[in-house]
């Protein structure tokens, strides 16, 4: 299927590694000329090069922390009337809520509320006015089914949700459509490294601990970057412009619900 989204532009969040970086290939794929951001330079220059090479596509790399307000600035200074808007940033970390303070609280809001929130305000108006833009938010499975150990990901990320449900009815007349990207569990270094965490508590091997969360998805594996990466250029398609306000989730059939 061609997607239709040839010599568009695309800005794409915390997309050195995992999820973002999945999304970013897909849509060079696609002949999309992408900007990629995180923090770390050499895993984005290395991931700019690798998506150079499978697609020929022009990649602009801006590094620096997409939950500032200067690593917002920078990055849409390097791609400033995208036509595609992908929000990622890092997930906060597990923990009790008895520990988390004001502070945590408010990195938390700043990194998958707030973000995405201040990106699409930056970027929505100019969509709107050249009548296409696809906005896409990359939540998690905690959006439809709260983790309890993730309860700084579940406020953020449904206060996120909610305030998308509302924007996305307001600019659909325009040809703008946004929409929540949600994981299961998927194979990046963000799941490795919780169930490394996991193993280090429990004093199991790794890879046990793997096996037993694969043996929990339907579907019998993790999920791979790539095919979130596809599921995002669908949604950013000419052919998805009536999809909007949306939570697609991708958990290879984790949540147990009708829908
Ligand atoms: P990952 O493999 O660890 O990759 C994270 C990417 O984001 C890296 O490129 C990282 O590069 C970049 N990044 C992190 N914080 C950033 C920041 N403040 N500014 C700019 N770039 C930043 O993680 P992932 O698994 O793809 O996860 C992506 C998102 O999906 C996270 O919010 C995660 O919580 C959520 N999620 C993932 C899963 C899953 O199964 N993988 C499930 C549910 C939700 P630098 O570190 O160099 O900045």
């Amino acid at each position: 299927m061609d997607l239709g989204l040839t010599g568009r532009r695309a800005l794409v969040c915390a997309a050195s590694k995992g999820l973002g970086k999945g999304c970013a290939l897909a849509l060079a794929r696609e002949g999309v000329a992408v900007t990629i951001t995180a923090r770390g330079a050499e895993a984005l220059e290395a991931a700019a090069e690798e998506i150079r090479r499978a697609t020929g596509v022009q990649v602009t790399v801006v590094a620096g922390d997409i939950t500032t307000e200067a690593g917002r600035e920078a990055a849409l200074a390097a791609c400033p009337d995208p036509d595609i808007l992908v929000n990622n940033a890092g997930g906060p970390p597990p923990g009790d809520f008895r520990e988390w303070d004001r502070e945590a609280w408010i990195k938390a809001l700043d990194g998958n509320m707030l973000t995405p929130i201040f990106l699409t305000r930056s970027v929505v108006d100019g969509m709107a006015s050249r009548g296409f833009g696809r906005i896409v938010n990359i939540t998690s499975s905690a959006v439809k089914a709260p983790i309890p150990e993730l309860g700084l990901s579940n406020g953020a990320r449904a206060g996120l949700t909610g305030f998308i449900a509302g924007l996305a009815r307001q600019v659909a007349g325009k040809g703008v459509t946004i929409n929540g990207l949600l994981p299961g569990s998927f194979d990046t270094d963000r799941l490795r490294g919780g169930i490394n965490a996991a193993a280090g508590r429990s004093g199991e091997d790794a890879e046990a601990v793997a096996d037993r969360r694969r043996a929990g998805i339907p579907a019998r594996r993790f999920g791979q970057p790539d095919e979130f990466g596809a599921a995002c250029a669908f949604l950013c398609s000419v052919h998805a412009g009536y999809i909007t306000g949306q939570n697609l989730l991708i958990d290879g059939g984790a949540f147990p619900g009708t829908l």
